[in-house]
This record gives structure tokens, C-alpha cells and sequence, in this order.
């Protein structure tokens, strides 16, 4: 995805943090291996009549504290270490919002973009059908990631529920409703990641109702960030962007007029009253947060000592490379990190999990709550052993969620 190896930084991250808790080097070493991966050659029938075979990975980091939980991302530049970092990462995420649930993730190298819905339900099927032996309801459940979404969840649901000859909706997360998605799934990062602001927010004594924001990405994460910045706290969305462009306004942008105008024309870039800004220039505006809502390695060492904002909020997963952190850090930036800030999905897909086992529905203000508490208290732990080691807030969560793994490594004798 770029010259940085995502899994090498995940991996620096993870020495530094074993450092810090002067972690066994046996315990180290396991950490820094997935557990299993599984590589699957996807043939589908495209639309022409022709066959095209897909390249496709599952991968299941560490389950030491329970089934392995992670998305599915569809990318033309997928690659294994991607996948690799990413399913460490839904580890570590899964252990700081402490739930009971191990890191996994899955991704096919393919551009949705240029397949038409009917090559994407095919490919679905039979992404999922190449890895059902090695996901279930109680060993591995994937959900959505970077373009899958809900409707790709109800295919995979429906052909893994036909394979097994009866219904799974436990299988995978983050599906429709009506097939036993949860209330409060579909904008549930964005959601748990600003409870996370309103904590950091709160410590550093910014009034949120006064910030400016930029919002890097108009995805799912995007998109629902910016509306739920402006609806709880009053927030400016002065910038947001897309893959295509971007469109800044420093007396605001409407979040709906905005999502309205990616759908008519595929992009948020040229909103009527808006200035054009490339993704580059949005991260350094003078905005009090920032947030990354796209994909990673986009604060590097070349433009981290240009950033503005107060708070960065990481809603993507790895925006910031180690050597950006660094310079972040030394200057006074609080970091959201992202597997913290971006465990609103998780979780609510976590609740889901618990809804599909008992055959019932939550209410809406009942995720909304159990969510609020599970961000507010991994925000608050994190924040916690950031003041007691002296360290930054990524170390820190990196520290919280290890030691909830190593914990469970051992209470299962494995170390
Ligand atoms: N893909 C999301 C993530 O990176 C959600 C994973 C899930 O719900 O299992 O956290």
C-alpha cells in the first residue's frame, strides 16, 4: 500500500510497548507471529463470461482471549502484510475495549470499483466459502472493513448459513438488520471514536461546541463522524476528503449536503461553497482535531512537524507511521491511537455477537450506552498508563491491551 511495511511498524510498536513492560522474550516472540494465515485463490465468473481468480487472505493473530474478531477489506493493493498488521491491531483492539474476543482479518486484492454488484456477490460467496473451514461463529467472525459493507455481510452470512445446512447469523458481523444485524452497528466507529474525543477533549480542556474540524475520508467512518461531531457536539466540519479530492470550508460544511454530493457525483471534491484541499494540505490545517478516517501511513515524517490540530483522532487503521509518532508526540499532539479510537466498530459487532447467540434485539439507546461506557473506560485506562510509565498515548494502549493478552496467555498456560 506504500514503501512502509505496516507490519514491521506494527511490530515496532509492539517492541517498544514490550520494552516499556519488560515483557519475556519468549512472550515477545509469540506476540510478534499471527497464529494462522491462510492464503486462498478466488475464482469468480465476471460478467463477460470470462473467469477471474482473485487472490484472498484470512489471518488469525492470537485468540488467547477468544474467538478471532476482524473486517474484511476489498483493495486492489491488498497485500498479506497489510492484513497481517491489521489482524494484530483487531488483537490489541479487541483487548483494550476488553472484550472477549482474539485479532483476525481477511482481505481480497480486488477494485470493487470497477465490479459490477453481481461479480461482488460472487466474489462473496466465494471468498467465504474458500475460508469456511476456518471461521465460525465461535473461532473467527468477520465483518466489514474498507469497501464491504452490510450487504456483502448478508451474502456471506447466507452462503456460509447454506455450507452448514442451517442458520448462522453468529458468523459474520456488521450484517443488515433484518438478517441479525445490531441497532447502532453502521455508525458505530465513528460513534466510539468521539466518545474518545469528548474524554481527550475533557482532559485538555477544549470546548468542543467552539472546535474546527478535518476529516480525512468520507467512507463509512468519515461520513458518520462528521454528522455525529456536529449533531453531539456542535462541531465545524471545516474539511473532509475523499480517494478523489477534497472540499474545505472554514465556516463549515453540511455533513449531509456533503454525503448527498459524494453520491451524485462520486466524490466530496467541488461541494457548492467549498474550496478544493488535497488530502495532503487537510492534515495540516488549523483545526483543534484532526481525523484520519481513510487509510494508513498518511502522517509520515515528511509532514508530521505540519500538523495543526490539537487532538489526532485515529478513526483509520495505521494513519500515522512510527516516525511521525514520534515527532507528534515530542510536540505536545494528543494522539487518539487508532485501535483505541476506532474500537466502536469492534465492540458494537462484539454486542451483535451476543444479540445473534441469544436471538434478540437491543435497543438502540442500549448499544449507544454499553458503548459510551466499554470507549469512556478504555479511554480513561489508556490515558491512565500514558501518566504512570510517561509514555505516549499509542505505547500506552499498546501497554493496556498487551497485558491483557500476555494475561490470558498464561491463565491458559501457554507461556
Ligand atoms: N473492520 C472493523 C475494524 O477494523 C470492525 C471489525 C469487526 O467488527 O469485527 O475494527
Amino acid at each position: 500500500m506504500s514503501v512502509e511495511n505496516p507490519f514491521e511498524n506494527s511490530r515496532k510498536q509492539l517492541a517498544k510497548c514490550a520494552a516499556i513492560l519488560e515483557l519475556d522474550e519468549n512472550v515477545h516472540e509469540m506476540l510478534r507471529h499471527p497464529m494462522r494465515e491462510l492464503r486462498v485463490a478466488i475464482p469468480v465468473r465476471m460478467d463477460d463470461g470470462s473467469t477471474k481468480v482473485f487472490e484472498g487472505f484470512r489471518i488469525q493473530y492470537n485468540d488467547a482471549r477468544g474467538p478471532t474478531k476482524g473486517g474484511i477489506r476489498f483493495h486492489p493493493e491488498e497485500d498479506i502484510d497489510t492484513v497481517r498488521a491489521l489482524a494484530a491491531w483487531m488483537t490489541w483492539k479487541c483487548a483494550v475495549v476488553d472484550i472477549p474476543l482474539g485479532g483476525g482479518k481477511g482481505g481480497v486484492v480486488c477494485n470493487p470499483k470497477e465490479m459490477s454488484e453481481t461479480e461482488i456477490e460472487r466474489l462473496s460467496r466465494q471468498y467465504i466459502s474458500s475460508i469456511s473451514h476456518i471461521v465460525g461463529p465461535r473461532m473467527d467472525i468477520p465483518a466489514p472493513d474498507v469497501y464491504t459493507n452490510p450487504k456483502i455481510m448478508g451474502w456471506m452470512m447466507d452462503e456460509y448459513s447454506k455450507i452448514c445446512g442451517m442458520n448462522q447469523p453468529g458468523i459474520v458481523t456488521g450484517k443488515p438488520i433484518t438478517v441479525g444485524g445490531s441497532l447502532g452497528r453502521g455508525d458505530a466507529t465513528a460513534r466510539g471514536g468521539l466518545y474518545t474525543i469528548r474524554e481527550a477533549a475533557q482532559k485538555l480542556g477544549i470546548d468542543l461546541s467552539k472546535s474546527r474540524i478535518a476529516i480525512q475520508g468520507y467512507g463509512n467512518a468519515g461520513y458518520y463522524a462528521a454528522k455525529l461531531a456536529k449533531e453531539m457536539f456542535g462541531s465545524k466540519i471545516v474539511a473532509i476528503s475523499d480517494s478523489r479530492g477534497g472540499a474545505m470550508n472554514m465556516d463549515g460544511i453540511d455533513p449531509e449536503i456533503a454525503r448527498q454530493h459524494k453520491m451524485d457525483t462520486g466524490s466530496v471534491a467541488n461541494i457548492p461553497n467549498t474550496v478544493p484541499v488535497s488530502n495532503e494540505d487537510l492534515l495540516e490545517l488549523d483545526v483543534e482535531v484532526l481525523i484520519p478516517a481513510a487509510l494508513e501511513h498518511v502522517i509520515t515524517e515528511k509532514n508530521a512537524y505540519k500538523v495543526q490540530a490539537k487532538i489526532v483522532a485515529e478513526l483509520a487503521n495505521g494513519p500515522t507511521t512510527p516516525a511521525a509518532d514520534e515527532i507528534l508526540h515530542e510536540r505536545g499532539i494528543h494522539i487518539i491511537p487508532d485501535f483505541l479510537c476506532n474500537a466502536g466498530g469492534v465492540t458494537v459487532s462484539y454486542f451483535e455477537m451476543v444479540q445473534n447467540f441469544y436471538m434478540y434485539h437491543w435497543s438502540e439507546l442500549r448499544v449507544h450506552t454499553r458503548l459510551d461506557r466499554k470507549m469512556k473506560d478504555a479511554y480513561n485506562a489508556v490515558y491512565d498508563a500514558a501518566e504512570k510509565y510517561d509514555i505516549d498515548m499509542r505505547t500506552a494502549a499498546y501497554v493496556v491491551a498487551i497485558e491483557r493478552v500476555v494475561t490470558a496467555m498464561k491463565d491458559r498456560g501457554w507461556i
